[in-house]
């Protein structure tokens, strides 16, 4: 019997990320003018690292401190998605880092 493949929209989300991780330049720009990197105390950290590590956290649940910090203080404003020159989504990457964190956490 052929295993089970995985569901439609499990394989939709999954090519809506991979596009929005492969579309991204890491330029900042959704970090810089985002309303809740000052309350979220992450303001020393370069942009470019911030989202950076998002995308890390997307791919494998790890990343650096600022990036889960960020995820974590999300307020969706949506001013990140009005940032991107590149139609990737920031708001929609942070929620999939906060799962990978969660998934992470699960598997620990
Ligand atoms: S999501 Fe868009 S604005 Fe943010 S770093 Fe990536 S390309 Fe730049």
């Amino acid at each position: 019997m052929q295993p089970m493949s995985e569901a439609p929209f499990e394989t939709a989300l999954a090519e809506r990320v991979e596009k929005m991780l492969d579309a991204c330049t890491q330029c900042g720009k959704c970090v810089e003018v985002c309303p809740s990197v000052e309350p979220a105390g992450i303001s020393d950290t370069k942009s470019e690292d911030v989202i950076g590590g998002i995308l890390e956290l997307v791919r494998t649940g790890n990343g650096p401190e600022a990036s889960r910090k960020w995820a974590q203080s999300c307020m969706q404003s949506g001013e990140c998605i009005k940032a991107c020159d590149y139609g990737v989504n920031p708001r929609f990457l942070l929620s999939m880092a906060r799962l990978g964190i969660a998934k992470s956490e699960v598997r620990q």
